[in-house]
C-alpha cells in the first residue's frame, strides 16, 4: 500500500477530525425516547412473502389493489400502501420492494393507469445544482453550474489542506473535459494538478452517478494517478467514501417541516404540511403503544388550535385524547421552539393533564424539548445518504 496514502488523506475527503466530520452512520435499530421498542420489520409484508406473489393482490392490504402502481421489478401494489411503507422509515421516498428486495421509489414506480411515475423529483438534471460532502459547501463541493461550468470549490477547505508545493488548493478548481450523460445520470470529469500536484496525485479523474431523484451522488468513483502514471494509484468510490448530496436551502418557516425522535418516522414524529395542519404520527409506532382502551393510536392525530408565531419559531398546539385517554392522559399541551433554521425543536415542553383535572391544575408531567424529547428535522437528502450506506454491505466498505 502507498506508505502516503494514510498520512495524507486524499484532498477530496475531509480530515476525519476537525470541522469536516464524515457523515456519522445512525444505528441499525435506533432506540426512540418514549420506552418503546422498535416494530417488527414488514409485519403484514413479510407475512405475505411469496405465497401471494401470483395473486392480484396488494401483500400489504391483501385486498385487490386500489389505485394500483407496478415497481420496476414489476411487483403490484395499492398506491397508498408502497407509499406508506416508503413512509414509515426515512427516506420517505423509496424502500424495498417487500416481495423480492429490490431497490424502488416513488421515482420508478408507475401508475397502472397511466404508466406515470408516482412522484417527480424536483429536478431533472445536474446542472443548476452543488453537491456537498457531508453536507459542507465549499469542502471540495461539486458544482455543476451548467455544461461549460462545472468544478470544485475549496472555499472553506480545512487550512491543513495544501497542495504539495505548501499552497492552499485554489477556491475554484475546474472539471476539464465534463460531460454529462443524462440517460445514465453520469457524469464525467477530469481535475488536472499538473504544476503543482495534491496529496501526490496530478490527475483525478470522475464518475458520478446520481440517485434517481438527484438528491444524492449514489455512484461512481474517483480514481488518482501519480505523475506521469497510466495505472491509477488510488480508487475512492460513492458513497462509500465520498459521501455528497445536493445543497437544499434552510426552511424559510415551519410549513413543510417535519421532525423526528431517533431518526425514524411515524414513532410520534411531528408534521406541519401547513401550521393549521400539523399532526402527529403513529404510523410505524410499535404494537405495544395502545391508548387506554385498548386499541392503537391514530395513524395521523392533528394538533387542535394550531399557531405559530415566526419571530419566535414558536408553535403552540394540543392534543385530545378525551374519547380514550393515552397514559391516563386526556390533553397534551405543546409549545416547540424551532432553533435557527428549523434544524431541531430546541426549546418548549409538552405539558400532560389527567382525565378530570380542574382548571388551573398544573400538568401532571412535563416533558422539556431538547433535554427528555430529542427531534430533529427530517431532511430528505440525508435520509436518503443513510438509507444508501446502510445497504452497503460489509465487503463492499473501501479499504
Ligand atoms: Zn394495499
Ligand atoms: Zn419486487
Amino acid at each position: 500500500m502507498d506508505p502516503a496514502d494514510e498520512a495524507t488523506a486524499l484532498p477530496a475527503t475531509p480530515p476525519s477530525a476537525g470541522a469536516a466530520e464524515p457523515l456519522p452512520l445512525p444505528p441499525k435499530e435506533p432506540t426512540p425516547a418514549l420506552a418503546c421498542t422498535p416494530q417488527p420489520e414488514n409485519s403484514s409484508a413479510a407475512a405475505a412473502d411469496e405465497t401471494q406473489e401470483d395473486a392480484d393482490v396488494c401483500p400489504f392490504c391483501l385486498d385487490p389493489p386500489v389505485a394500483p402502481c407496478r415497481t420496476s421489478c414489476a411487483h403490484l401494489f395499492c398506491t397508498a400502501c408502497l407509499v406508506r411503507a416508503f413512509r414509515s422509515k426515512p427516506a420517505w421516498n423509496r424502500g424495498q420492494c417487500p416481495l423480492c428486495r429490490k431497490p424502488a421509489s416513488v421515482y420508478t414506480a408507475r401508475d397502472v393507469a397511466t404508466g406515470a411515475p408516482l412522484a417527480l423529483p424536483d429536478v431533472d438534471t445536474i446542472f443548476g445544482s452543488v453537491y456537498l460532502q457531508g453536507g459542507q459547501s465549499g469542502v471540495a463541493s461539486y458544482h455543476f453550474d451548467g455544461p461549460e461550468d462545472c468544478y470544485i470549490s475549496y472555499s472553506t477547505a480545512p487550512a491543513a489542506w495544501r497542495l504539495d508545493d505548501g499552497s492552499p488548493p485554489p477556491q475554484r478548481k475546474a472539471f476539464e473535459d465534463a460531460a454529462y450523460e443524462p440517460a445514465t445520470r453520469t457524469f464525467t470529469g477530469t481535475v488536472r494538478w499538473s504544476t503543482a500536484t495534491f496529496g501526490g496525485d496530478a490527475r483525478w479523474e470522475y464518475t458520478m452517478i446520481f440517485s434517481d431523484d438527484f438528491r444524492v451522488i449514489s455512484g461512481g468513483a474517483l480514481q488518482a494517478y501519480g505523475r506521469g502514471g497510466s495505472a491509477p494509484t488510488r480508487r475512492h468510490r460513492f458513497p462509500h467514501k465520498l459521501r455528497y448530496w445536493r445543497q437544499r436551502d434552510a426552511p424559510q418557516g415551519l410549513a413543510g417541516c417535519a421532525f423526528m425522535q431517533g431518526s425514524r418516522m411515524g414513532l410520534a414524529s411531528y408534521h406541519f404540511p401547513a401550521v393549521d395542519a400539523a399532526y402527529i404520527s403513529y404510523e410505524a409506532a410499535p404494537p405495544e403503544w395502545r391508548l387506554d382502551n385498548g386499541t392503537p393510536p391514530p395513524q395521523q392525530k392533528p394538533f387542535l388550535d394550531p399557531a405559530f408565531d415566526p419571530a419566535t419559531r414558536t408553535f403552540t398546539g394540543s392534543i385530545d385524547w378525551s374519547t380514550a385517554t393515552f397514559g391516563g392522559d386526556a390533553r397534551w399541551e405543546y409549545t416547540m421552539v424551532f432553533s435557527e433554521g428549523f434544524s431541531a425543536i430546541a426549546g418548549g415542553s409538552v405539558k400532560c393533564y389527567r382525565e378530570g383535572s380542574a382548571e388551573g391544575e398544573g400538568p401532571s408531567s412535563e416533558d422539556e424539548f431538547g433535554v427528555d424529547l430529542m427531534y430533529e428535522l427530517y431532511v430528505e437528502e440525508e435520509a436518503q445518504m443513510h438509507h444508501l450506506l446502510n445497504g452497503l454491505s460489509d465487503e463492499d466498505e473501501d479499504n
